[in-house]
């Protein structure tokens, strides 16, 4: 039977005026109860005709209760699968399509409740369209949700610009959420904070920048939001939200009526396993507000701003871990840029001070290659270690062949053996200056003076030294020749300069007539300065003929003591006429001598001594036997003249040994001196292979001392 067959149930039965009360009792209380309830409802009688429906029925059907009551339910209805609807045959559950005006179709499930009343049936509906599209909807919400996630994800990976993040984060969750405006709010440390990102509509006001103070959002709220807690308010002004009023007055300024709050939180620990243990900061808020009205924020809602707000916090470390390493690899790289400055500039300053250099080397090669002397740096190997082209002339090497090559294979074996003593005193930190003759490229023999200026570095220690060598060949044959003048004249002086001398004396005897007093003056300066030219030409004789080595020494053991004696009383008359007394200390020491030229050479020291003392000065003569300075295991004779005359200056000491130097020039007229006696003294000594020298305090005295070496077995 089709359901249209059903037949009106509420209609006032005929039969009892009670029961019709009672019936009509009942209508009353259940319109209503129909009239409010949710589901659409509807009543039927068994050929389905509709008796009563509902305002939620009117709705789902479309159509008005006026339109509805009366008529087949099949009118409004598609059969499912092609079941007729028997209102008293089909099951208690169901689904059917009602068809509402402009063809629109809603699929719905009913419960059929049979004989609510003796032949009436009661239908409730439940509208399955909505409920799907609800479902789709739902579903669309997740895998909207999902994509946001993944994009916002997608996004946060892919950019490390955290602006960039924020902002694409609050378009996206305001789109799919739907709300008025999504923002981000940063907690500043002092507890004020502001939106640092904003998504809003337009038709609202945007707080993107503003700054809120501590009050908007208290300490004990920050608190809570640290720890984790999502606040979602769905009517700000409904007391259940909570608020106090100042605040809603706050949130009203921006027409908010319902937010949704999720922290972004910061993990403050390293990561731990175990997550109780860690601790978290409040860095900021992600929020959503809804302003055109109070909204219910659903579950997944939530979820999704959580899920958010934790990929914002790992983006943040993403964006602070990049500042840092951005900011390290800053000042890195201005570290290194300095660096890179400063090691430029080293090497430009390095070039410049080569280039001055190899200028200044060049310059000085210049220099050195004009002079005529050899130039060179020897170094403490004894190889060279620089020369200058004159080395190139004297011994046809290239200055390239002779740097690094030793003095000896430069010189030879000969001529070095003269120059190692000089090399070895260099290199122990003396000036040496000394004269040498070495053979040139040509066979040829040169004579030299050589000095060596020793080299020290900044701690005083021998590096090497500057060698200049110059010819004084020359000035030698200059002075051979002169001396060999001086010779042959003196030698042709002193014969009839004798026969002078002794025609003076007989004069001066008075055997052959007497003369004035004038006359006999005259006779004595005659007389004085013959005999002085006499001792001058003997001893440039003297001079030559030792230097020349036309005279060898005839060494042979004497005791010293005996010589001292033979000196000392050569020269006591001398002594005694000056008013001058020697004390000798003679002591029985054998040397290896000539004794005539050591007594010649102690006679000069005396007579010297003598000579430049004042009255009553004491001259002593003294020997002893020492180590010599060189090597103490070796022993020397030392003789020594002291007077306590007038002196000799410092400068004076070396020079007083060459020929012809007086320290003043009126000695050779006042005392009688020629100049000559010391430079014979040291010409014997250094036959003898001793040394000579003199010390002197001025004013108080001198010392003049000699050695000689100790008898040879
Ligand atoms: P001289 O014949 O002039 O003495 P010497 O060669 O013996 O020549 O001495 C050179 C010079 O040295 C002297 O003229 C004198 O100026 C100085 N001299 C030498 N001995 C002494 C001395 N004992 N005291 C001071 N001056 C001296």
């Amino acid at each position: 039977m089709a359901l249209a067959h059903l037949q009106y149930p509420l209609q006032t039965p005929k039969n009892s005026s009670t029961s019709s009360r009672q019936q009509q009792t009942k209508k009353q209380l259940l319109q209503p109860m129909l009239e409010k309830a949710g589901d659409a409802i509807a009543v039927l009688d068994p050929s389905g005709t509709l008796l009563e429906v509902n305002a939620a029925a009117c709705h789902l059907f479309g159509r008005s209760r006026r339109t509805l009551v009366g008529k087949p339910l099949a009118t409004f209805i598609k059969p499912v699968l092609d079941i007729t609807f028997d209102v008293n045959q089909v099951s208690l559950n169901g689904q059917i399509t009602i068809i509402c005006p402009k063809g629109i179709e809603r699929h719905v499930e009913y419960t059929l409740t049979h004989n609510v009343y003796p032949q009436v049936h009661l239908a409730i509906f439940r509208d399955l369209t909505q409920r799907q599209a609800q479902a789709e909807e739902e579903l669309r919400w997740q895998r909207q949700r999902v994509e946001l996630f993944s994009e916002v994800t997608l996004k946060i990976r892919q950019s490390l610009q955290l602006k960039e993040i924020l902002r694409a984060t609050v378009t996206e969750v305001q789109r799919i959420l739907r709300a008025d405006r999504v923002l981000i709010y940063q907690v500043l440390a002092d507890g004020t904070g502001k939106p640092i990102s904003e998504s809003v509509l337009p038709a609202y006001p945007a707080i993107l920048g503003m700054e809120f103070p501590e009050e908007v959002f208290p300490k004990d709220y920050q608190t809570l939001y640290a720890q984790g807690r999502v606040r979602a308010i769905a009517d700000v002004h409904s007391p259940n939200a909570g608020l106090a009023d100042c605040l809603v007055e706050f949130v009203e300024q921006f027409d908010i009526q319902s937010k949704l709050i999720v922290p972004i939180l910061q993990n403050l620990n390293p990561p731990s396993p175990s997550p109780e243990n860690s601790q978290n900061q409040l860095w900021g808020l992600l929020i959503a507000h809804q302003c055109s009205g109070p909204r219910t924020w659903a579950d997944f809602e939530l979820e999704l701003m959580q899920q958010l707000a934790d990929q914002i916090s790992i983006a943040i470390a993403q964006a602070q871990l990049l500042e840092t390493l951005e900011e390290r690899v800053a000042a890195r790289t201005a570290q290194l840029q300095k660096m890179n400055h400063n090691l430029q500039q080293e090497i430009n300053d390095r070039m410049q001070a080569e280039a001055a250099l190899r200028q200044s080397e060049e310059q000085l090669r210049l220099i050195t290659n004009a002079l005529p002397v050899l130039i060179a740096y020897v170094d403490h190997q004894q190889k060279y270690r620089f020369n200058n082209k004159a080395y190139e002339d004297w011994l046809n090497q290239r200055p390239a062949d002779i740097q690094g090559s030793h003095l000896q294979s430069v010189w030879g074996e000969a001529c070095y053996r003269r120059m190692q003593p000089s090399v070895e005193a260099a290199l122990d930190g003396a000036v040496v200056t000394y004269e040498n003759e070495v053979m040139v490229h040509d066979g040829s023999t040169r004579s030299v003076n050589v000095t060596y200026i020793p080299h020290l570095d900044e701690q005083q220690t021998v590096q090497g030294f500057f060698a200049l060598t110059s010819d004084i060949s020359d000035r030698k044959a200059i002075e051979r020749m002169k001396d060999e003048f001086i010779a042959v004249v003196s030698h042709e002086l002193r014969t009839p300069l004798t026969s002078m001398h002794s025609a003076l004396k007989i004069l001066a005897t008075g055997r052959l007539g007497t003369l004035s007093v004038d006359g006999q003056q005259m006779l004595e300066i005659a007389d004085d300065n013959t005999e002085r030219l006499v001792r001058l030409v003997n001893n440039v004789l003297d001079l030559q003929r030792i230097e020349s080595g036309e005279v060898t020494m005839d060494k042979q053991a004497h005791n010293a003591a005996d010589l001292m004696i033979q000196a000392m009383e050569a020269m006591q008359p001398m002594a005694g006429q000056q008013g001058v007394t020697i004390s000798a200390y003679p002591k029985d020491i054998l040397v290896w001598a000539d004794a005539d030229y050591i007594v010649q050479t102690l006679t000069n020291l005396l007579s010297n001594a003598i000579k430049f003392s004042l009255t009553d000065g004491v001259v002593t003569l003294t020997i002893e036997v020492r180590p010599t300075p060189e090597d103490k295991t070796k022993k020397e004779v030392l003789f020594q003249v002291c007077d306590q005359g007038q002196g000799i200056p410092a400068d004076r000491l070396e020079n007083i040994f060459q020929r012809f130097y007086q320290v003043d020039s009126s000695d050779s007229r006042k005392k009688g001196g020629t100049g000559l006696g010391l430079a014979i003294c040291r010409k014997i000594i250094e036959q003898h292979e001793g040394t000579i020298w003199a010390e002197s305090t001025l004013g108080a005295g001198s010392i003049f001392s000699f050695t000689l070496p100790t008898l040879k077995r």
